[in-house]
C-alpha cells in the first residue's frame, strides 16, 4: 500500500494538471531563482518548498538558479549561503547549479535578434528623460526621438555599447513595444544599461548588463523550465515576459504567480534585513532573531518544522500575514517528538538539604523522552546542594503560587520531596540560599507511605556536578505585528524590540549536557526547547539558544494586553 500522503491540492497544481492533460507540457520542470544579494528568509522557504516540492511530486526537476544580473549588490558569500540553506532545508538541485550570469552571451545574442527584427533600439535618453517620456498610469508616454533608428545603426551602436565605447548611463537598449500601452512595463522597457561594475562571477568581461526583466524569462526558457513560479508582484510583468519569448520564438514557460509569505513581528525583505545587518542592529544574517533560514537554523528550528509550516500555509493568490505562533507551533510539535529532556536551571538559587549526608551522591534514572520510549533513560546525580530556579521560590506567595515557599513541601523531579525550613538572606535583604530537609521515604519522587501530596514538581540541578552555560533567550524582533506598514516619513526600524535578546550568563545544567554538540536540540524541562549555538558553543564555553517556549505564550500575552511591551 502506498503510504505517502497525497500532496494538498492548490491552484498551482490545478494549472499543472491541466497542462499535463491538454499536452501543453509533458513534464514538470521548475526552478528556484534567488538573487545572491542577501541570505534567504522564511518567505524564500515557501518558494523553495513549492518549487522543489512540485518537482518531487510530479517526478520532474527543479533547478537552482542565481538570478545574478545586478553587479552592485551580488556576492559569492550570498550565493554560497543560499546553497547551504537550500541543502539544509532538504533539497537537491543535483548538477543543475545555474547562474543567469552564464547566459549573458546568449542574452546578448538574443538582443541582437530583436534589434535585427526591428523591435529593439539603442536610445540616448538619460534615466530622467526616460522616466519623463514614460508618461503616467493615466497619461500615455511619448516616443523616444531615437525610436526610429535604422536596424544598421542600432546594430552598430549596440555592438559599440558592448565594446565599451560609451560612458556609463549614456545609452540603453530598449524593446520597441508601445509607449501608450496601459501597462507601463510595456512602454519600451530597458533591456541593457551601460555600467562599468565588477561582477562577482563575470568580473570585468561586461560593461553592459541585462535588466532583470530581460534576463528572467529568457533564463527560464534556456533552462527548459515549464512552470515559472513567482510572487504576485510579477503578474504585471507577465505580458512583457510573454512578449520577449514570443518575439524570439523560443521555448515558452508558463508563469504562475502566488502570494508571498508575510510573517508577523518581522520583515521579509532582503533590503531591510541587510539594513539591520549593516546597521549592527542584529548580530548578522544568522542572528537567531532574524527570519532568515540561517537565523532560524541557529535558533534551533528544524527543516521538518519548516516543511510542515510550508505545508500548512499552502499557496494562494491573496496576500496576508501569517502569525509567528503558527511557525513556532510547528517547531514545538517537531521538537516534542525528537528533543531529549534534560534539567537546567537558568537563574539558580542555592538549596542546601540539611539532613542529607555531606559527601553522598546518588543517581536517579530520568526519562529521556516520554514521547519516544526508545530514547531510554539516563542517570542524574543528586547531592546535598542543588540549584533551583529562583522563580520557583517566593517568600510571601500569593494564593495561586503552589511552588516552594517557607514551610512548604514540593517534589524534586525524579528525586525526593523537600521542605523549605529556612531562608538565608544577604545584607541587602536578598534571598541567597534556602535550607531544606528531604524525606528519604520519597526516593525517586514517589508519594510517601502516608500518602501526602505536594502541589508542585520542580526541576533542579545538583550543584557539585552542574556545568555552567550561557543561555540566550529571544523575543520577537519587532514589537508590532506588521512592522512594514509605517506611515510615510516614519522609520520602519522604530518598532524594533529592545528586549529581543536576553543573555543569561550563569545557567546550571545537569552533567549529561557535557555530551552536547553544536546544533544539538534539547528540551530543558519546564523551560522550553534549546539548541546548542552552532557558532559560539565550544567545549568549556557552552552557549544555548532558546528555540521556543514549551507552550504558546502568545495567547496569554495578547489577552493581557502585554504583547507590545
Ligand atoms: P526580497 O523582496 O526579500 O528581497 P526577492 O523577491 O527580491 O525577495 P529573490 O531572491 O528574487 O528575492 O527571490 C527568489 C524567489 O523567492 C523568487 O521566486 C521570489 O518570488 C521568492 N520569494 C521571495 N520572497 C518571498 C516571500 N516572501 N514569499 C514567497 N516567495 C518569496
Ligand atoms: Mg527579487
Amino acid at each position: 500500500m502506498d503510504e505517502t500522503p497525497k500532496p494538498k491540492s492548490n491552484f498551482v497544481r490545478d494549472i499543472i494538471d491541466e497542462h499535463l492533460r491538454n499536452g501543453r507540457f509533458t513534464k514538470v520542470h521548475t526552478r528556484f531563482p534567488p538573487e545572491p544579494n542577501g541570505y534567504l528568509h522564511i518567505g524564500h522557504a515557501k518558494s523553495i518548498h513549492l518549487n522543489f516540492g512540485l518537482a518531487r511530486d510530479y517526478k520532474g526537476l527543479c533547478n537552482l538558479r542565481m538570478d545574478d544580473t545586478n553587479p552592485e549588490t551580488e556576492d559569492m558569500e550570498y550565493a554560497n549561503a543560499i546553497k547551504e540553506d537550500v541543502r539544509w532545508l532538504g533539497f537537491d538541485w543535483e548538477d543543475r547549479d545555474y547562474y543567469a550570469s552564464d547566459y549573458y552571451g546568449k542574452l546578448y545574442e538574443w538582443a541582437v535578434v530583436l534589434v535585427k527584427k526591428g523591435v529593439a533600439y539603442v536610445c540616448d535618453l538619460s534615466v530622467e528623460q526616460v522616466r519623463e517620456y514614460r508618461g503616467t498610469v493615466t497619461k500615455a508616454g511619448k516616443d523616444s526621438p531615437f525610436r526610429n533608428r535604422s536596424v544598421e545603426e542600432n546594430l552598430d551602436l549596440f555592438a559599440r555599447m558592448r565594446a565599451g565605447e560609451f560612458p556609463d548611463g549614456s545609452k540603453t537598449l530598449r524593446a520597441k513595444i508601445d509607449m501608450a500601452n496601459p501597462n507601463m512595463l510595456l512602454r519600451d522597457p530597458l533591456m541593457y544599461r551601460i555600467r562599468r561594475e565588477h561582477h562577482y562571477r563575470t568580473g570585468d568581461a561586461w560593461c553592459i548588463y541585462p535588466t532583470y526583466d530581460w534576463a528572467h524569462g529568457q533564463s527560464d526558457s534556456i533552462e527548459g523550465v515549464t512552470h515559472s513560479i513567482c510572487t504576485l508582484e510579477f503578474e504585471v510583468h507577465r505580458p512583457l515576459y510573454d512578449w520577449f519569448l514570443d518575439q524570439l520564438g523560443v521555448h515558452h514557460p508558463q508563469q504562475i504567480e502566488f502570494a508571498r509569505l508575510n510573517l508577523s513581528h518581522t520583515v521579509l525583505s532582503k533590503r531591510r534585513l541587510l539594513e539591520l545587518v549593516e546597521g549592527g542592529l542584529v548580530g548578522g544574517w544568522d542572528d537567531p532573531r532574524m527570519p532568515t533560514i540561517s537565523g532560524f537554523r541557529r535558533r534551533g528550528f528544524t527543516p521538518e518544522a519548516i516543511a510542515n509550516f510550508a505545508d500548512i500555509i499552502g499557496v494562494a493568490k491573496d496576500n496576508s500575514i501569517v502569525d509567528m505562533p503558527l511557525l513556532e507551533m510547528c517547531v514545538r510539535e517537531n521538537l516534542n517528538k525528537t528533543a531529549p529532556r534534560v534539567m537546567a536551571v537558568l537563574r539558580p538559587l542555592k538549596v542546601v538539604i540539611t539532613n542529607y549526608p555531606e559527601s553522598k551522591v546518588e543517581e536517579f534514572d530520568a526519562v529521556n523522552n516520554p514521547e519516544d520510549e526508545s530514547a531510554g533513560t539516563r542517570k542524574v546525580p543528586f547531592s546535598r546542594e542543588i540549584w533551583l530556579e529562583r522563580d520557583d521560590f517566593m517568600e510571601n506567595p500569593p494564593s495561586k503560587f503552589y511552588r516552594l515557599s517557607p514551610g512548604r513541601e514540593i517534589r524534586l523531579r525524579y528525586a525526593y520531596f523537600i521542605k523549605c525550613e529556612e531562608v538565608v538572606k544577604n545584607a541587602a535583604g536578598n534571598v541567597v540560599e534556602l535550607r531544606c530537609t528531604y524525606d528519604p521515604a520519597t526516593r525517586g519522587g514517589d508519594t510517601p507511605p502516608d500518602g501526602r501530596k505536594v502541589k508542585a514538581t520542580l526541576h533542579w540541578v545538583s550543584a557539585g556536578q552542574a556545568i555552567d552555560a550561557e543561555v540566550r533567550l529571544y523575543g520577537t524582533l519587532f514589537t508590532v505585528r506588521d512592522p512594514s506598514s509605517v506611515a510615510e516619513g516614519v522609520d520602519w526600524k522604530a518598532t524594533l524590540n529592545p528586549k529581543s535578546l536576553e543573555v543569561v550568563k550563569s545557567a546550571k545544567l545537569e552533567p549529561s549536557l557535557a555530551g552536547a554538540v553544536p546544533e544539538s536540540r534539547w528540551q530543558f524541562e519546564r523551560l522550553g526547547y534549546f539548541c546548542a549555538d552552532r557558532r559560539d558553543f565550544k567545549p568549556g564555553a557552552l552557549v544555548f539558544n532558546r528555540t521556543v517556549t514549551l507552550r504558546d505564550e502568545w495567547a496569554r500575552l495578547i489577552s493581557s494586553g502585554r504583547e507590545n511591551k
